[in-house]
């Protein structure tokens, strides 16, 4: 069978090699479609840290199952399946509070281990989610989205209330559209034009500002001076993110999604005088891929996958990938 591996930064190379044998307690699945994700870009870029190469590349998966043992969720032969790509121990104290998406022993598939840009996988059957009424499009974006989707429940949104999102990548967007789902108003920040039109345009969001022009006036004038009750960054940008408590309310939450590289900077007395609830969002659970599943068909998939190519064509393509001027939003790659 084919595969794609990342030889090292800046380097992919078609092979062949066996198919995987499957062992008990796995499942062998057919890949079908395969989303790139910031992470493959920053494996292929060399600026992941602790990533090692070879490896294969590739954790948001549409499949479809070749085998599997009997098992409690009913999945069998035929099926189609998401894939959850974290592998935690289930037993470290994160798995035993089911904090299982900061497993201290993580390992996810296409970072730690190989991933899916191969035309079969064996992976533990436990990590996978029945989704026989899911397109490979739809498949594909659930992993994306249940990012968003975790940190939607991190903060505990309630209708009502008005969130801000800072960037507008895809996780950025999955977060906004799922805020929305939960009753809030959005208002998404972004420097870049394009993408702020796509999140009014495409996702519908309530508020677009730029933050190069007084987002905080902005997000004031917007909510009557009381600013965001929950503000959420996905850029991973530090100054961005030493600027979110600037658009927070007072008892507000910041939710980091998005990973910066090195040390941030607040001022003690003004994020006090908020009492500002800080929290991180890591991965995503179980709980987190059914939600995205079951809310779905209120998702753009069609406009939010801005590119799609056959598996034999990624390499050519990828480079293109990495360039926001491309207008991409979710590249994928499909096997048939
Ligand atoms: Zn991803
Ligand atoms: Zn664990």
């Amino acid at each position: 069978m084919k595969y794609i591996v990342c030889e090292k930064p800046g380097e992919f190379i078609l092979k062949e090699k066996e198919a995987p044998v499957r062992k008990a307690g796995e499942a062998l699945l057919k890949i079908n479609k395969v989303g790139i994700c910031g992470t493959d870009l920053h494996a292929y870029s060399g600026n992941q840290a602790f990533f090692t190469y070879p490896r294969i590349l590739g954790h948001e998966l549409a499949s479809e199952v070749l085998e599997i043992d009997e098992n409690a969720k009913g999945i069998k032969a035929g099926d189609k399946v998401v894939v959850m790509p974290y592998v935690s121990c289930g037993e470290c104290i994160a798995c035993r509070n089911g904090k299982t998406n900061c497993c201290t022993n993580i390992r996810v598939l296409g970072v730690h281990a190989d991933g899916g840009m191969q035309e079969q996988i064996t992976v533990p059957a436990n990590i996978l989610l029945p989704a026989n009424n899911l397109s490979n499009d739809q498949m594909a974006i659930v992993e994306p989205l249940a990012i968003g989707a975790h940190a939607i429940r991190r903060a505990d949104i309630k209708a009502g209330e008005t969130v801000v999102v800072v960037g507008c990548g895809p996780i950025g967007i999955g977060i906004m559209k799922l805020a929305q789902i939960a009753g809030a108003k959005v208002i998404a920040l972004d420097m870049n034009e394009d993408r702020l039109k796509y999140a009014k345009e495409s996702i519908g969001v309530d508020y677009v500002v730029n933050v190069s022009n007084d987002p905080v006036k902005q997000i004031e004038e917007i909510t009557n001076g009381d600013l965001a009750t929950a503000v959420f960054d996905a850029s991973g940008n530090k100054f961005a993110l030493e600027a979110c408590p600037d658009y927070m309310s007072h008892g507000g939450r910041f939710v980091l999604v998005g990973l910066s590289k090195g040390e941030l900077t607040y001022t003690h007395p003004k994020v006090h005088a908020k009492e500002m609830t800080l929290m991180c969002s890591r991965n995503a659970t179980t709980e987190d891929f059914e939600h995205v599943i079951s809310v779905l068909d209120q998702f753009p998939t069609e406009s939010f996958i801005t590119h799609s190519v056959p598996f034999t064509e990624m390499i050519a393509n990828f480079d293109s990938w990495l360039k926001p001027e491309t207008g991409v939003i979710k590249a994928t790659v499909n096997f048939n």
